[in-house]
Parts: C-alpha cells; structure tokens; sequence
C-alpha cells in the first residue's frame, strides 16, 4: 500500500512538528516537486493536484514565466523586503492592477498591502469597517470561512475552530446564507426585518462580510438575485459590504473577481491565495478611496507587500488577464468537470450525492463525512490530491489549477470516479 510505504519517510514530521499539522495527515507522503497540475513524490510518484493549495495555485505550481521574471528580478539585485517603503515592483503592480483588473471593470479602489495571509487582509478590514462607521458589529453568514485570527476567526462559523480561540469571539451578528433554509426561502429578506426592526437585537453592524461561493464551508454559491439584495441592503442601511474573494477570486469562478457575474460594486475587496501567481504568501485589501480613513502606520506589519510575490503576481496579471482565453478556458473545464461530477452523481443515485459550486470551484456533497473520508484518501492512493470540506468535512472539494491540461483533467476525474464507486 502506498500510505504504508510511505510512512518511514514521515518520522521526522511527526516527531517534531507540531501536531497541528492536517494537509501532511490527509497526503502521507514526502512531496519534492511540481510543475502545472502534478505534484511528486520523493519515491517519483506522481499525483494530479486537484487542490491547488487550497486555491493558491489557479495558475498551476510553478509556471515558468513567473519563475523566469522572479529570477530575473532577483539578479537583478531588486528589493526583496522593504516594508511598506515605496519600490518599483510595487509601483509596476499597482499600475498593472489598476489598468489590467480595476479600470476595464469600472472599478476604482485604494490598495492596502496588510501582513501576508488572509486572515491580514480579513483584519484589515473589519478593523477599517468600524472605525470609518463608529459602530462595533460586523454580520458574517452561517459557514462562512475568514481565516483563524482572532479577528477573522470571529466571523468565521465553523465551531471546530472557534472553540480553540481562547476568548469569545465579540462584535458578530450570524445570518443565514442564501440557501440555509432550502432554494425556496429567500434569507435576505430575514437580514431586511432585523435591521428594520429596532426591537430585534440586532444592531446596525459597520460591515457585512461575505463570499460569493463559500470555500471551506462547503463550496456553496449564493445565487446573483442573493447578492444583489445583499448589496441593496447594505445600501438601503449604510453598511458597508466586504467580499472576501480570497478563495473564490483571482479566475476560481471565470471572472477575476468572483462578484463579477452579479455585477457588484463591494466596498472594499479581499484578495490573497493565488494573488501572487505562484504561491508566494501576498494580500490586497482594496479599498473605495472615500473609506481610507487611516492614519499613517496605524494598522501595520514588517511583512507587507513581498517584492518577490509582486513581480509574480505582475507576471501573472500579463499573462492571463489582458485577454479572455483564461476566463474562456475556465468555462470550458468547468463543464468538463461538472458534467463528469453530475454523471457520477446520477450513476451512484442510492447515495444521493449532489454537486454544487460555481466555475471551477466545484463541491461533491456526500452528507457524510466518514464516506467523504474514504472517498478522498482512496483517490490519493489512486494518485489524486482532493481535499474535503464543509461543517464536517462531508464535501469533496475540487479546485484543480485553472491551467490544468484536459488530459491532466481527464486523469483526475477518472481517479476520483474510481474512488467514488469503489466506496459508493
Ligand atoms: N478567507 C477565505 C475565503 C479563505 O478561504 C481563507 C483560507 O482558506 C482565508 C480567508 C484565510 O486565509 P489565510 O489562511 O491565508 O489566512
């Protein structure tokens, strides 16, 4: 068996890395190498990543182009950490963002470069939400998913992680997403009465904050009409609405942004993950010019903007977003994968799978973690990386790179298929 196989070569990781560790639990082997969608293994095994560093890598491991410019860059002598000091990378990424993403899009927007991750980017913002507004509530949605800061934990609805926080988490109201109480109940007119409603104990948050499609809570799309009366809402109150595209954005869903498609003009925008085109840690917080009510270094971090993931992030804006053909691409591979993903549904039908999700961001609900469990690890040993997801972890989750090859595709749903059926 390969698990067995495989395992000497994992006694250093479990002697002294902390056990806190899950991706190296659910993939027990040593990997070594990447390029596109295949990942190896150090016994030269190779499997098909369809989880792409839970959405980091849209563009696949290791695109050579961005390689190329990183190189260059770093020969060059260029700045690789700066602070937040001016630097030419940052500047040409500002440039290029706004002329390639923001201005085709009508869109006009401040960049914040927060710490690192998403959860910075998360922070960042709610911190910005309440100090512009003055009031202290943020409305987050049940199984959304921001990160485990305090502060992103906080709007965060998976108690797995909110237990562990230490502190309760302040200042959140939850609401029910669209779909919570099934396709016929419209959620957003709840969110309506208890803001109308001065007797409901709800009070007027300075933020709402939500994702389009929701990653880690069990890739669930809200539908356009949803969003759009979210927006009104927020308008209609004065709230202001933060889309966190951390997982859905950069290309996931066809559009760069996610909220593309019900054309929404949020306040303010999270981006991280595949933001840097090649898995180099880089956030945004974009921002509508009229809320950048910060003073000077007063929301801070020694490691904002990364010089080295800038020059990536710019290459991959040059090379995938001055056209269609990758947003073009992603269409066509999501039918390929959701027809696949339907048929397998329909030919297992005593197990009532459903498939949902948006682009490429697709989901196989399995309504039962343990079966899910089964189905991800056998595909592993089958040679396919696919994680899970959902409030108990009983949604397969398929984010393959946006790049990935229609072989490389093929092969991956052909394993999973396998695996589904030999468990099914
Ligand atoms: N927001 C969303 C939608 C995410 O999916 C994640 C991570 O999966 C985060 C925020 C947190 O990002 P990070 O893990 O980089 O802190």
């Amino acid at each position: 068996m390969l698990i067995q196989n495989h395992l000497n070569s994992l006694v250093v990781f479990e002697n002294l890395e902390s056990n806190v560790r899950s991706y190296s639990r659910s993939f027990p082997v040593v990997f070594r190498k990447a390029a596109g969608a295949i990942l190896e293994d150090e016994e030269g095994r190779e499997f098909v990543d369809f989880l792409s560093g839970a959405g980091t890598l849209n563009y696949g491991h290791n695109d050579p182009d961005f390689l190329n410019d990183a190189i260059k860059y770093l020969k060059s002598g260029g700045i690789v950490h700066g602070l937040d000091m001016a630097t030419s990378a940052k500047r040409e990424f500002m440039e290029c963002f706004d002329d390639i993403i923001l201005r085709p899009r009508g869109l006009a927007y401040r960049f914040q470069f927060p710490g690192p991750t998403g959860a910075n980017a998360v922070e960042a913002a709610l911190k910005l939400a309440r100090k512009v507004t003055g009031r202290n509530s943020i409305i987050s949605f049940t199984n959304g998913f921001h990160g485990v800061s305090l502060g992103a934990l906080s709007v965060t609805g998976n108690r797995y992680y909110r237990d562990v926080s230490g502190l309760p988490p302040a200042g959140v109201v939850f609401m029910p997403y669209d779909g919570y109480w099934g396709t016929d109940n419209d959620t957003s007119g709840y969110l309506d009465r208890v803001l109308a409603d001065a007797s409901s104990g709800v009070d007027l948050p300075a933020a709402v904050i939500l994702e389009t499609v929701q990653g880690e809570g069990g890739i669930r799309p809200a539908s356009r009409g949803w969003l759009e009366s979210i927006e009104q809402l927020c308008r209609k109150y004065g709230i202001l609405l933060i889309i966190d595209d951390i997982q859905a954005g950069c290309g996931r869903t066809g559009g760069f942004f996610s909220f593309e498609f019900a054309e929404l003009r949020p306040d303010m925008v999270l981006l991280s993950k595949s933001l840097s085109g090649c898995g180099l840690p880089l956030s945004l917080l974009l921002l509508k010019p009229e809320l950048d009510a910060w003073r000077p270094g007063e929301h801070n971090g020694t490691f904002r903007g990364n010089n080295l993931a800038l020059v990536m992030a710019t290459a991959a804006l040059r090379k995938h977003w001055i056209n269609e053909k990758l947003s073009n691409d992603v269409t066509e591979r999501a039918r390929i994968l959701s027809d696949r993903l339907r048929d397998l549904a329909q030919s297992t039908e005593d197990h009532n799978f459903s498939v949902r999700g948006r682009g490429m961001m697709l989901g196989l609900d399995c309504h039962a973690g343990k079966l899910a469990e089964k189905i991800a690890r056998s595909a592993f040993e089958g040679g396919l990386v696919v994680e899970r997801c959902g409030a108990e972890d009983e949604v397969i989750k398929l984010l393959p790179p946006l790049t990935i090859d229609k072989q490389a595709l093929q092969r991956g749903l052909d394993i999973l298929d396998a695996s589904v059926r030999s468990n099914a």
